[in-house]
């Protein structure tokens, strides 16, 4: 069945972008996926087509209105909490993204996603589609079109036939909750680096402790909040 997405913008011409190429575009080019893009601003209103309005409250920027989301979301999806799919709202006030979210999403139907511009969007249109707020990060994008991009290629690429390797998802960072170990391929010495000698001894068994233990290591090192999860997790003793 094919997985599908729609997004909701006014940069229509920003999709489907590199979503159009590699694994994602032979994805949708197999029909593994699908995407509609709709253009917000053929909901707005008057003779400019006016999507947004300037703050209630005061404040720098402009905030699009909900009357206009509202009626670009019900174009693609009838009833309060759209369709079957989930609408997520790309927004640095929503939940971070983690793999187990993308796993989900790539689980399930699809998605209608809704990219906001200027100051952000009404929050009257998100609590009344009773949309899911979702941030990519701790830093802020000018639109939800590229944070919409970062979603849709998470989830694609997990989608049944998409990858290569039918493995390649199951050893990734975020699976465990580790970072991937680091990777190396030939040649074997390179600028005079060598690579680990673990790594070259042919010893499957030796060679997947010293990627675990790198794995431990690197994800200690980096990301301690990741560390105590995979510790919390019972996997291994520190
Ligand atoms: N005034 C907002 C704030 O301080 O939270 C930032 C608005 S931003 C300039 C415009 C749009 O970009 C947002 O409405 C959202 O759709 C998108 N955006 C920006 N950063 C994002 C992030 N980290 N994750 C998801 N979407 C983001």
């Amino acid at each position: 069945m094919t997985w599908r997405a729609d997004v909701l913008t006014i940069f229509p011409s920003m999709f489907p972008g590199p979503l159009g190429e590699s694994l994602a575009g032979k994805a949708m080019e197999a029909g593994s996926w699908s995407l509609k893009v709709t253009d917000i601003r053929d909901f707005g209103l008057g003779r400019h087509r006016s999507v947004d309005d300037t703050p209630f409250g005061g404040g720098a920027g402009m905030v699009l209105r909900p009357d206009v989301l509202d009626a670009a979301i019900g174009s693609v999806a009838d009833g309060a909490v759209a369709d079957e799919r989930p609408l997520i709202v790309l927004t640095p006030r929503g939940a971070p993204l983690t793999q187990k979210r993308v796993r989900e999403l790539a689980e399930g139907p699809g998605v209608i996603l809704l990219c906001g511009r200027f100051e952000g969007i009404d929050q009257r249109v998100i609590d009344a589609r009773q949309a899911e707020e979702v941030s990519i990060g701790d830093y802020i994008l000018s639109g939800g079109e590229i944070a919409s991009l970062v979603l849709l290629d998470a989830a694609i690429r997990l989608l049944p036939g998409v990858m290569g390797a039918a493995d390649s998802a199951v050893e990734e960072s975020f699976s465990a909750p580790l970072l991937e170990y680091p990777h190396y391929t030939r040649p074997a010495v390179w600028a005079e680096r060598a690579v680990p000698e673990t790594l070259t001894s042919g010893n499957h068994a030796a060679i997947a402790a010293w990627r675990l233990e790198a794995a431990r290591q690197t994800t200690k090192t980096r990301r301690p909040d990741l560390y105590n999860q995979y510790i919390a997790s019972g996997a291994l003793a520190p």
